[in-house]
């Protein structure tokens, strides 16, 4: 009879179950740590990684082991994964309070799980194949460095990897520049060496990689740069993830889940746009890609740079420089003020919309900017954070309101395919020719979305036309747009070729993009923005707004030539605020350092903690009435850190009710990471239990989000 090892694997079991983290197999030989098995679950064949290291003198517990079912097989050729590997994903998990096995299968390509083992030696032996395509090593031509540039590199090189590094840079300062001479300088020291650079959205990739491959394929070989992201096809995650395990790829560019790439060679990581909120992963396990970035940067000793131009209030306050009464923070700030090539920043024009003609959503002055920008050739971009035509349908006889049946949200109308759409449970119907509860045939649409600007900018700029004489065009990218396959990359290089000369669009084009010829961006309706409860819209809309204007004016020789300035305009009925007038100034210190003031003041982070956690149940009570009994549970057990954690009160979720399920949430603080950490972890398995207890079957879901961005 064979000795059997008893061995304890991560997978992926039934979501957020409360079985343990790992189960235990019995396999025929001692398998190391990382090893990729496949093992039986239930009727079913799954995934898992070998987890724990068998104590090296443990005899094979023959008894023990023949009750345990065995491994159906090992992923042969495939190395284990690494240990740091292994102590990010387990790190992950207990910090945000999820299982291993869920956080260490999310990190996997998903076509692992998928291919049969025939079909995975197959993809194995062409990754071999293409790995053996000769590297060119031809040296890169590089630009010359201006001397802020030259200045942060230095700094970095002599830093290494003892604290990460904030680099705080105006937009257009040459940020990617020092990222590709910081990328470089490590794989020219060590063969070995790999980069892992992040990007908040898919569609900055592309532009990012055409850098990183023009700068790297000469020396390193077409191979030695990858993308990770969510829009690649399976077979495509496969090869990615396949190139950086075996330490093909020298760099991967990807998005917040590239942090949990298998790089073993690991040695600089960069968190571009730091302070970005795509970094959070908004479902499942919530976790924070730049700070996972940072933790995983210290356990493997790698350099970690972040970099922003409205760094988030965290890291800013986490790199402040010591003082007499202050140490300073744990990172280490680096300032690259100008705009390469002596490019200003643009001046921002404040238009206050109390005194403009009602109901106008251009000003006359901003429309009499945008026209003279177009009479030029040069372009504009208009900003507004809200797609389609109108957020509402209303009826003005009855007060009909184009409501969602089941969300507590109103649909949005699309004018394009004359539908009412919400944006949260993603119903959708035909727009209603008469008001469905009155029948009054005129019902009308309330508020602007980007359809309706697009179309009322190409009638009010329908008689001007552009130096060639060619009339004005007026294009349009937000989610609706660019749905399609390749629509994105395609609408982008027409801006890119100067085919559109006013774009109009969501965040999405407001951030990274390299635009060489927009002399003019306006944020048309920045204020609905700020009617928002949550502290932190202040600092969002100063982040987008000056990320915003950061596309204009990127050029110095252009305009220059063009004899033309960058502007910014923003309208507002509110020309007071803080965010603007720090943003006229192009202040961010002064801003950052008046908000951390409030938040010091107020107990909020980055001074503390939180957590949240939410229930989800066909009624509202039901919801609650989990949170009530969770608190109690955690009062009557004495939890470790209670004492130092504060609990708030149960209330709804401000978009209460979505897909016809109520939504609770309970918020938790405290001063001390540790102490709120010690909680949730003795907290988590009540929690397990209460679920499972009769009087809360209505429930549908609960969880933990810890690090909250929005509450
Ligand atoms: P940021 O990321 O800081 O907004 P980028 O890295 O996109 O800025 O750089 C802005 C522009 O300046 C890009 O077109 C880039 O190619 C160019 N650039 C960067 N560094 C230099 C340099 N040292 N000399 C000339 N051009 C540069
Ligand atoms: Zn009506
Ligand atoms: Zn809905």
């Amino acid at each position: 009879m064979t000795a059997l090892f008893p061995v304890q694997i991560a997978l992926q079991m039934p979501a957020h179950s409360a079985v343990g983290h790992l189960l235990t197999y019995a396999a025929e030989t001692r398998l190391a740590p990382g090893t990729l098995v496949r093992v039986p679950l239930g009727k079913r064949e799954v995934l898992g990684v070998v987890w724990d290291e068998p104590a090296a003198d443990e005899a094979p517990h023959a008894q023990a082991a023949l009750q345990l079912r065995p491994i159906a097989g090992v992923l042969d050729g495939i190395a284990p994964l690494p240990d740091a590997w292994r102590r990010l994903v387990a790190f992950a998990a207990r910090y945000y309070q999820r299982s291993i096995g869920e956080i260490a299968m999310a990190a996997l390509p998903p076509q692992l799980r998928e291919l049969t083992p025939e079909q995975l030696a197959r993809r194995l032996k062409a990754a071999k194949a293409a790995a053996k395509a000769a590297a060119a090593d031809a040296a890169p031509a590089l630009v010359a460095l201006s001397a802020e540039q030259e200045q942060v590199v230095a700094q970095i090189a002599a830093g290494a990897a003892e604290r990460p590094f904030l680099l705080y840079g105006s937009t257009g300062s040459g940020k990617t520049e020092v990222y590709l001479r910081c990328v470089q300088a490590a794989l020219d020291a060590d063969p070995a060496a790999q980069a892992l650079v992040m990007v908040p959205e898919i569609n900055l990739t592309p532009q990012l990689e055409a850098r990183f491959v023009e700068r790297f394929a000469p020396q390193y070989g077409a191979g030695a740069v990858v993308s990770m992201h969510s829009g690649m096809t399976g077979p495509q995650r496969l090869k990615s993830w396949l190139a950086a395990h075996t330490g093909q790829a020298r760099i991967v560019l990807g998005t917040r889940m590239a942090v949990f790439a298998s790089l073993p060679g690991l040695q600089v990581i960069v968190v571009d746009e730091e302070h970005d909120a795509s970094y959070k992963q908004q479902e499942g396990a919530r976790y924070s890609a730049r700070d996972l970035a940072i933790w995983r940067g210290r356990a493997q000793a790698a350099q970690v740079i972040l970099g922003s131009a409205t760094p988030s209030f965290e890291s800013w306050h986490a790199s402040r420089p010591a003082t007499a009464q202050d140490p300073g923070g744990r990172y280490l700030r680096l300032h690259m003020p100008s705009r390469i090539g002596a490019a200003e920043l643009p001046r921002v024009r404040l238009v206050d919309m109390t005194q403009q003609p009602r109901r106008a959503v251009f000003s006359p002055p901003l429309l009499a900017a945008i026209t003279e920008r177009v009479q030029r050739g040069e372009q504009s971009l208009v900003l507004l954070n809200r797609r389609g035509f109108a957020p509402v349908l209303y009826c003005a006889d009855c007060e009909w309101k184009s409501d969602c049946p089941h969300c507590s949200a109103h649909q949005v109308f699309h004018k394009g395919d004359r539908t009412l759409r919400c944006h949260h449970c993603g119903f959708t119907q035909r727009v209603p020719p008469a008001c469905p509860s009155c029948g009054n045939p005129d019902i009308l649409p309330l508020g602007k979305g980007t359809e309706q600007l697009e179309e009322e900018l190409v009638r009010l700029l329908r008689n001007v036309q552009r130096p060639d004489h060619a009339p004005a065009r007026v294009a349009r990218i937000d989610a609706d747009t660019t749905r399609a396959k390749g629509a994105l990359e395609e609408q982008l290089a027409q801006m890119h070729a100067g085919d559109i000369d006013v774009l109009v669009g969501t965040q999405m084009v407001a951030k990274g993009h390299d635009f060489r010829r927009i002399t003019l961006v306006a944020a048309v309706q920045p204020d609905n923005a700020l009617f928002s409860s949550d502290y932190r819209a202040a600092e969002r809309l100063f982040c987008l707004l000056m990320q915003a204007a950061g596309r204009a004016g990127r050029d110095a020789a252009y305009l220059q030539a063009q004899g033309s300035r960058a502007e910014m305009w923003i309208q507002t009925r509110d020309p007071q605020h803080a965010v603007f007038s720090a943003l006229r100034s192009h202040d961010y210190p002064a801003f950052a350092a008046q908000q951390l003031q409030e938040r010091a003041d107020a107990g909020m982070p980055p001074f503390a903690y939180q957590a949240l956690v939410r229930a989800d149940a066909r009624t509202q009570e039901d919801a609650q009435a989990f949170l009530h009994a969770a608190c109690q549970a955690a009062r009557e057990a004495g939890l470790p850190g209670l004492d130092e954690v504060f609990l708030f009160p149960p209330i709804p979720m401000t978009i209460q009710r979505v897909a016809n399920v109520e939504r609770a949430q309970m918020l938790l603080e405290s001063l001390d990471r540790m102490a709120l950490q010690r909680f949730l972890h003795a907290w988590q398995p009540l929690l397990h239990q209460l679920r499972a207890q009769p009087q809360h079957r209505p429930l549908v879901r609960w969880l933990v989000d810890v690090d909250p961005l929005a509450i």
